[in-house]
Protein backbone atom coordinates (compact mmCIF):
# COMPACT_ATOMS: atom_id res chain seq x y z
CA UNK A 1 0.00 0.00 0.00
CA UNK A 2 1.39 3.43 -1.15
CA UNK A 3 0.31 6.48 0.91
CA UNK A 4 0.04 9.36 -1.21
CA UNK A 5 -0.15 12.87 0.33
CA UNK A 6 -2.25 15.58 -2.27
CA UNK A 7 -1.30 18.99 -2.16
CA UNK A 8 -3.81 20.35 -4.38
CA UNK A 9 -2.64 24.21 -4.12
CA UNK A 10 -3.89 27.04 -5.89
CA UNK A 11 -5.55 28.25 -8.85
CA UNK A 12 -5.96 24.90 -11.44
CA UNK A 13 -3.91 23.26 -9.01
CA UNK A 14 -6.61 21.39 -7.40
CA UNK A 15 -8.29 20.43 -11.28
CA UNK A 16 -5.78 18.93 -12.02
CA UNK A 17 -4.60 17.01 -9.40
CA UNK A 18 -8.25 16.21 -8.98
CA UNK A 19 -7.80 14.75 -12.58
CA UNK A 20 -4.35 12.98 -11.38
CA UNK A 21 -6.04 11.33 -8.44
CA UNK A 22 -9.08 9.88 -10.14
CA UNK A 23 -6.90 8.19 -13.15
CA UNK A 24 -4.68 6.94 -10.27
CA UNK A 25 -7.84 5.42 -8.71
CA UNK A 26 -8.27 4.11 -12.17
CA UNK A 27 -5.13 2.52 -12.37
CA UNK A 28 -5.83 0.79 -9.12
CA UNK A 29 -8.82 -0.53 -9.92
CA UNK A 30 -7.53 -2.33 -13.10
CA UNK A 31 -4.10 -3.70 -11.15
CA UNK A 32 -4.66 -5.78 -7.66
CA UNK A 33 -1.25 -5.30 -6.95
CA UNK A 34 -1.29 -1.24 -7.14
CA UNK A 35 -3.18 -0.29 -3.70
CA UNK A 36 -3.00 3.29 -3.06
CA UNK A 37 -4.33 5.32 -0.16
CA UNK A 38 -4.69 9.43 -0.68
CA UNK A 39 -4.60 12.25 2.09
CA UNK A 40 -5.76 15.71 0.47
CA UNK A 41 -4.06 18.78 2.35
CA UNK A 42 -5.89 21.98 1.85
CA UNK A 43 -2.46 24.09 1.68
CA UNK A 44 -1.54 27.16 -0.46
CA UNK A 45 -2.48 30.81 -0.54
CA UNK A 46 -5.46 30.34 0.58
CA UNK A 47 -4.50 29.04 3.40
CA UNK A 48 -1.80 31.72 3.29
CA UNK A 49 -4.53 34.35 3.56
CA UNK A 50 -6.42 33.03 6.08
CA UNK A 51 -3.60 31.23 8.60
CA UNK A 52 -0.70 33.68 8.03
CA UNK A 53 1.05 30.54 6.82
CA UNK A 54 1.15 28.77 3.33
CA UNK A 55 1.05 25.61 5.20
CA UNK A 56 0.97 24.24 9.20
CA UNK A 57 4.15 24.46 10.58
CA UNK A 58 4.19 20.68 11.58
CA UNK A 59 3.56 19.89 7.87
CA UNK A 60 6.61 18.42 7.45
CA UNK A 61 6.64 16.01 10.18
CA UNK A 62 3.26 15.10 8.68
CA UNK A 63 4.35 14.48 5.28
CA UNK A 64 7.25 12.59 6.21
CA UNK A 65 5.22 9.52 6.85
CA UNK A 66 3.74 9.38 3.17
CA UNK A 67 5.70 7.68 0.73
CA UNK A 68 4.70 10.28 -2.32
CA UNK A 69 3.69 13.84 -2.66
CA UNK A 70 1.57 14.99 -5.06
CA UNK A 71 1.41 19.12 -5.80
CA UNK A 72 -1.07 20.92 -8.04
CA UNK A 73 0.38 24.79 -8.30
CA UNK A 74 1.19 27.34 -5.75
CA UNK A 75 1.11 31.22 -6.44
CA UNK A 76 -1.74 33.53 -6.53
CA UNK A 77 -1.46 37.52 -7.65
CA UNK A 78 -2.47 38.73 -4.01
CA UNK A 79 0.64 36.40 -2.36
CA UNK A 80 3.89 37.35 -3.30
CA UNK A 81 6.10 34.72 -5.35
CA UNK A 82 8.75 34.60 -2.62
CA UNK A 83 5.97 33.88 -0.10
CA UNK A 84 4.67 30.73 -1.92
CA UNK A 85 7.93 29.52 -2.65
CA UNK A 86 9.77 29.67 0.36
CA UNK A 87 6.40 29.02 2.49
CA UNK A 88 5.67 25.18 0.88
CA UNK A 89 7.71 24.57 -2.40
CA UNK A 90 11.07 25.05 -1.09
CA UNK A 91 10.80 24.28 2.31
CA UNK A 92 9.93 20.54 0.83
CA UNK A 93 12.66 20.15 -0.94
CA UNK A 94 14.71 21.26 1.09
CA UNK A 95 13.77 19.29 4.39
CA UNK A 96 13.46 16.21 2.38
CA UNK A 97 16.50 16.52 0.92
CA UNK A 98 14.98 16.34 -3.29
CA UNK A 99 18.51 17.01 -4.57
CA UNK A 100 17.10 15.64 -8.28
CA UNK A 101 14.71 18.04 -10.15
CA UNK A 102 13.38 15.15 -13.06
CA UNK A 103 11.79 16.30 -16.11
CA UNK A 104 11.24 13.93 -18.99
CA UNK A 105 10.92 15.16 -22.10
CA UNK A 106 8.74 13.53 -25.25
CA UNK A 107 6.40 14.47 -27.74
CA UNK A 108 2.84 12.69 -26.78
CA UNK A 109 1.31 11.67 -30.24
CA UNK A 110 -1.88 14.74 -30.68
CA UNK A 111 0.36 17.24 -29.24
CA UNK A 112 2.00 19.58 -31.54
CA UNK A 113 5.12 21.03 -31.33
CA UNK A 114 7.48 23.24 -33.24
CA UNK A 115 9.10 20.28 -34.09
CA UNK A 116 6.40 18.81 -36.45
CA UNK A 117 8.11 16.27 -38.96
CA UNK A 118 11.60 15.84 -38.07
CA UNK A 119 13.28 13.55 -35.27
CA UNK A 120 11.22 13.44 -32.00
CA UNK A 121 12.87 14.00 -28.60
CA UNK A 122 12.95 11.74 -25.84
CA UNK A 123 15.24 13.02 -23.44
CA UNK A 124 15.76 13.49 -19.23
CA UNK A 125 16.91 16.11 -17.92
CA UNK A 126 18.34 16.08 -15.09
CA UNK A 127 19.00 19.35 -12.67
CA UNK A 128 20.69 19.98 -9.73
CA UNK A 129 17.48 20.59 -6.96
CA UNK A 130 19.45 22.12 -3.38
CA UNK A 131 22.65 24.06 -3.91
CA UNK A 132 24.72 25.65 -6.81
CA UNK A 133 23.58 29.42 -8.00
CA UNK A 134 20.64 29.07 -6.27
CA UNK A 135 22.35 29.90 -2.72
CA UNK A 136 21.35 32.45 -0.31
CA UNK A 137 24.97 33.82 0.17
CA UNK A 138 25.84 37.55 -1.04
CA UNK A 139 24.98 41.24 -0.39
CA UNK A 140 24.37 44.22 -1.86
CA UNK A 141 27.08 46.75 -0.96
CA UNK A 142 27.07 50.87 -1.57
CA UNK A 143 22.89 50.67 -1.58
CA UNK A 144 21.27 53.84 -3.22
CA UNK A 145 24.95 55.20 -4.41
CA UNK A 146 26.68 54.92 -8.25
CA UNK A 147 28.94 52.45 -7.16
CA UNK A 148 26.27 49.79 -5.90
CA UNK A 149 27.72 45.90 -6.12
CA UNK A 150 25.79 42.90 -5.49
CA UNK A 151 27.51 39.59 -5.24
CA UNK A 152 26.22 36.36 -4.67
CA UNK A 153 27.92 32.92 -4.11
CA UNK A 154 27.22 29.77 -6.08
CA UNK A 155 27.88 27.12 -3.47
CA UNK A 156 29.06 23.94 -5.46
CA UNK A 157 29.93 20.85 -2.80
CA UNK A 158 31.67 18.14 -3.81
CA UNK A 159 28.85 15.55 -2.44
CA UNK A 160 26.33 18.10 -4.03
CA UNK A 161 27.71 17.56 -7.86
CA UNK A 162 29.10 13.44 -7.07
CA UNK A 163 25.27 12.60 -6.77
CA UNK A 164 23.44 14.65 -8.93
CA UNK A 165 25.75 13.14 -11.65
CA UNK A 166 26.21 9.99 -10.60
CA UNK A 167 22.05 10.08 -10.51
CA UNK A 168 22.72 11.49 -14.25
CA UNK A 169 24.98 8.23 -15.29
CA UNK A 170 22.62 5.93 -13.51
CA UNK A 171 19.70 6.52 -15.58
CA UNK A 172 21.65 7.18 -18.54
CA UNK A 173 22.85 3.56 -18.65
CA UNK A 174 19.07 2.55 -18.40
CA UNK A 175 18.91 4.50 -21.16
CA UNK A 176 20.10 4.91 -24.51
CA UNK A 177 23.59 5.36 -22.81
CA UNK A 178 24.33 8.54 -23.65
CA UNK A 179 24.89 11.92 -20.83
CA UNK A 180 25.52 15.15 -21.96
CA UNK A 181 26.62 17.46 -18.77
CA UNK A 182 25.62 21.46 -18.97
CA UNK A 183 28.90 23.48 -18.17
CA UNK A 184 29.94 26.95 -18.91
CA UNK A 185 33.44 26.58 -17.50
CA UNK A 186 34.73 28.95 -20.25
CA UNK A 187 33.03 31.58 -18.51
CA UNK A 188 32.74 30.64 -14.58
CA UNK A 189 36.22 29.96 -13.82
CA UNK A 190 35.55 28.26 -10.28
CA UNK A 191 32.45 26.51 -10.04
CA UNK A 192 32.31 24.81 -13.21
CA UNK A 193 35.57 23.43 -13.86
CA UNK A 194 34.73 21.78 -10.48
CA UNK A 195 31.63 20.09 -11.55
CA UNK A 196 33.18 19.27 -14.85
CA UNK A 197 36.04 17.51 -13.32
CA UNK A 198 33.61 15.46 -11.18
CA UNK A 199 31.61 14.68 -13.89
CA UNK A 200 34.58 13.27 -15.93
CA UNK A 201 35.87 10.79 -12.28
CA UNK A 202 32.38 9.38 -11.99
CA UNK A 203 32.10 8.74 -15.59
CA UNK A 204 34.93 6.41 -15.13
CA UNK A 205 32.53 4.52 -12.84
CA UNK A 206 30.54 4.12 -16.12
CA UNK A 207 32.30 3.09 -19.00
CA UNK A 208 29.17 1.77 -20.84
CA UNK A 209 27.72 5.30 -20.96
CA UNK A 210 29.05 7.85 -23.77
CA UNK A 211 30.09 11.55 -22.05
CA UNK A 212 30.71 14.49 -22.78
CA UNK A 213 30.47 18.01 -21.62
CA UNK A 214 28.64 21.07 -23.75
CA UNK A 215 28.70 24.92 -22.93
CA UNK A 216 25.46 24.97 -21.85
CA UNK A 217 24.83 28.19 -24.39
CA UNK A 218 25.44 26.08 -27.20
CA UNK A 219 23.70 23.03 -25.73
CA UNK A 220 20.89 25.52 -25.51
CA UNK A 221 21.14 26.35 -29.50
CA UNK A 222 21.65 22.38 -30.15
CA UNK A 223 18.31 21.45 -28.19
CA UNK A 224 16.26 24.02 -30.27
CA UNK A 225 17.80 22.76 -33.67
CA UNK A 226 17.84 19.14 -33.00
CA UNK A 227 16.60 17.77 -29.38
CA UNK A 228 16.79 14.06 -30.40
CA UNK A 229 20.12 14.04 -30.54
CA UNK A 230 19.93 14.03 -26.14
CA UNK A 231 18.93 10.98 -24.07
CA UNK A 232 20.09 12.49 -20.64
CA UNK A 233 21.21 16.25 -19.41
CA UNK A 234 22.77 16.71 -16.49
CA UNK A 235 23.41 20.49 -15.02
CA UNK A 236 23.63 22.65 -12.11
CA UNK A 237 20.54 24.21 -10.48
CA UNK A 238 20.56 27.66 -12.73
CA UNK A 239 21.51 25.69 -15.81
CA UNK A 240 19.44 22.65 -15.29
CA UNK A 241 16.14 24.97 -14.64
CA UNK A 242 17.32 27.13 -17.96
CA UNK A 243 17.41 23.89 -20.04
CA UNK A 244 14.66 22.30 -18.96
CA UNK A 245 11.99 25.06 -19.94
CA UNK A 246 13.77 25.33 -23.57
CA UNK A 247 13.15 21.42 -23.85
CA UNK A 248 9.77 21.55 -22.35
CA UNK A 249 8.81 24.34 -24.77
CA UNK A 250 10.25 23.00 -28.17
CA UNK A 251 7.86 19.67 -27.08
CA UNK A 252 4.37 21.25 -26.86
CA UNK A 253 1.70 23.27 -24.46
CA UNK A 254 3.24 23.68 -21.03
CA UNK A 255 0.26 22.22 -19.62
CA UNK A 256 1.86 18.73 -20.59
CA UNK A 257 5.51 18.68 -19.20
CA UNK A 258 5.64 16.95 -15.95
CA UNK A 259 7.91 16.93 -13.21
CA UNK A 260 9.61 15.04 -9.75
CA UNK A 261 11.52 16.23 -7.33
CA UNK A 262 13.65 13.27 -5.56
CA UNK A 263 15.13 11.96 -2.94
CA UNK A 264 16.55 8.64 -4.79
CA UNK A 265 17.76 7.50 -1.62
CA UNK A 266 14.38 6.79 -0.52
CA UNK A 267 14.76 8.32 2.65
CA UNK A 268 12.11 10.64 2.32
CA UNK A 269 9.17 11.25 0.00
CA UNK A 270 9.42 12.76 -3.08
CA UNK A 271 6.93 15.43 -5.01
CA UNK A 272 5.47 15.05 -7.99
CA UNK A 273 3.86 17.91 -9.88
CA UNK A 274 3.47 19.54 -13.23
CA UNK A 275 5.92 21.96 -14.15
CA UNK A 276 2.97 25.28 -14.69
CA UNK A 277 1.59 27.41 -12.40
CA UNK A 278 -1.80 28.08 -11.25
CA UNK A 279 -2.69 29.72 -13.95
CA UNK A 280 -5.46 32.45 -12.65
CA UNK A 281 -6.38 33.01 -15.74
CA UNK A 282 -8.33 29.80 -16.51
CA UNK A 283 -8.90 28.73 -13.11
CA UNK A 284 -12.47 27.90 -12.24
CA UNK A 285 -13.39 27.60 -15.98
CA UNK A 286 -13.00 23.84 -16.19
CA UNK A 287 -10.87 24.05 -19.23
CA UNK A 288 -7.17 23.15 -17.18
CA UNK A 289 -5.21 20.75 -19.18
CA UNK A 290 -4.78 17.68 -16.52
CA UNK A 291 -2.08 16.07 -19.00
CA UNK A 292 1.04 17.58 -16.93
CA UNK A 293 -0.58 16.47 -13.91
CA UNK A 294 -1.48 12.73 -14.91
CA UNK A 295 2.17 12.30 -16.38
CA UNK A 296 3.18 13.12 -13.30
CA UNK A 297 1.27 10.83 -11.68
CA UNK A 298 2.69 8.21 -14.24
CA UNK A 299 6.18 9.51 -12.99
CA UNK A 300 5.04 8.71 -9.17
CA UNK A 301 3.85 5.35 -9.95
CA UNK A 302 7.36 4.73 -11.60
CA UNK A 303 9.28 6.04 -8.55
CA UNK A 304 6.68 3.66 -6.40
CA UNK A 305 8.28 0.80 -8.27
CA UNK A 306 5.50 0.26 -10.66
CA UNK A 307 6.68 1.28 -13.78
CA UNK A 308 3.67 -1.18 -15.54
CA UNK A 309 0.99 0.78 -14.03
CA UNK A 310 3.46 3.77 -15.00
CA UNK A 311 3.23 3.04 -18.49
CA UNK A 312 -0.39 2.10 -19.16
CA UNK A 313 -1.13 6.06 -17.12
CA UNK A 314 1.19 7.10 -19.53
CA UNK A 315 -0.02 5.52 -22.55
CA UNK A 316 -3.91 6.19 -22.00
CA UNK A 317 -2.67 9.51 -21.96
CA UNK A 318 -0.98 9.66 -24.86
CA UNK A 319 -3.80 7.50 -27.10
CA UNK A 320 -6.44 10.16 -25.65
CA UNK A 321 -4.60 12.90 -26.64
CA UNK A 322 -4.31 11.85 -29.88
CA UNK A 323 -7.55 10.62 -30.48
CA UNK A 324 -8.82 14.30 -30.28
CA UNK A 325 -9.55 14.52 -26.94
CA UNK A 326 -7.97 17.85 -26.03
CA UNK A 327 -8.10 21.16 -23.94
CA UNK A 328 -8.29 24.38 -25.99
CA UNK A 329 -4.55 24.97 -25.19
CA UNK A 330 -3.76 22.07 -27.42
CA UNK A 331 -6.65 23.08 -30.17
CA UNK A 332 -9.17 21.40 -28.80
CA UNK A 333 -12.36 21.60 -27.51
CA UNK A 334 -12.67 19.35 -24.62
CA UNK A 335 -12.68 20.19 -20.90
CA UNK A 336 -10.71 19.22 -18.24
CA UNK A 337 -13.67 16.78 -17.08
CA UNK A 338 -13.74 14.99 -20.95
CA UNK A 339 -10.13 14.71 -20.89
CA UNK A 340 -9.85 12.85 -17.79
CA UNK A 341 -13.04 10.34 -17.89
CA UNK A 342 -11.41 9.99 -21.67
CA UNK A 343 -7.79 8.80 -19.66
CA UNK A 344 -10.19 6.53 -16.96
CA UNK A 345 -11.93 4.73 -19.70
CA UNK A 346 -9.11 3.38 -21.37
CA UNK A 347 -7.68 2.46 -18.16
CA UNK A 348 -10.44 0.54 -17.12
CA UNK A 349 -11.68 -1.13 -20.60
P1 LIG B 1 4.09 30.59 -12.39
O1 LIG B 1 4.90 31.80 -12.08
O2 LIG B 1 3.36 30.02 -11.19
O3 LIG B 1 4.78 29.54 -13.21
P2 LIG B 1 2.85 31.72 -14.71
O4 LIG B 1 1.67 32.62 -14.83
O5 LIG B 1 4.18 32.17 -15.17
O6 LIG B 1 2.88 31.14 -13.24
P3 LIG B 1 1.33 29.48 -15.55
O7 LIG B 1 0.45 29.65 -14.38
O8 LIG B 1 1.88 28.14 -15.80
O9 LIG B 1 2.59 30.41 -15.54
O10 LIG B 1 0.53 29.99 -16.82
C1 LIG B 1 1.14 30.45 -18.02
C2 LIG B 1 0.11 30.39 -19.15
O11 LIG B 1 -0.09 29.02 -19.53
C3 LIG B 1 -1.26 30.91 -18.74
O12 LIG B 1 -1.86 31.61 -19.81
C4 LIG B 1 -2.05 29.69 -18.44
O13 LIG B 1 -3.43 29.82 -18.65
C5 LIG B 1 -1.45 28.64 -19.35
N1 LIG B 1 -1.49 27.31 -18.72
C6 LIG B 1 -0.69 26.87 -17.70
N2 LIG B 1 -1.02 25.64 -17.34
C7 LIG B 1 -2.05 25.27 -18.12
C8 LIG B 1 -2.85 24.09 -18.20
N3 LIG B 1 -2.65 23.02 -17.40
N4 LIG B 1 -3.83 24.05 -19.11
C9 LIG B 1 -4.06 25.11 -19.94
N5 LIG B 1 -3.34 26.24 -19.90
C10 LIG B 1 -2.35 26.34 -19.01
Amino acid sequence: MARIAVIGGDGIGPEVVGAGVRVLEAAARADSSLELEFERFPWGCEHYLKHGRMMPEDALETLSSFDAIYLGAVGWPSVPDHVSLWGLLLPIRRGFDQYVNLRPVRLLRGVGSPLAGRAQPDLLVVRENTEGEYSDAGGRLHRGTPHEIAVQESVFTRRGVERIVRYAYERARERRGLLTGATKSNGISVTMPFFDEIFREVGEEFPEVEASLMHADALAARLVLDPAAFDVIVGSNLLGDILSEITAAVCGAIGIAPSANLDPTGEHPSLFEPIHGSAPDIAGRGVANPAGAIWAASLMLDHLGHGEAASRVLGALEETLAGGVRTPDLGGDAGTEEVTRAVVRRLLF
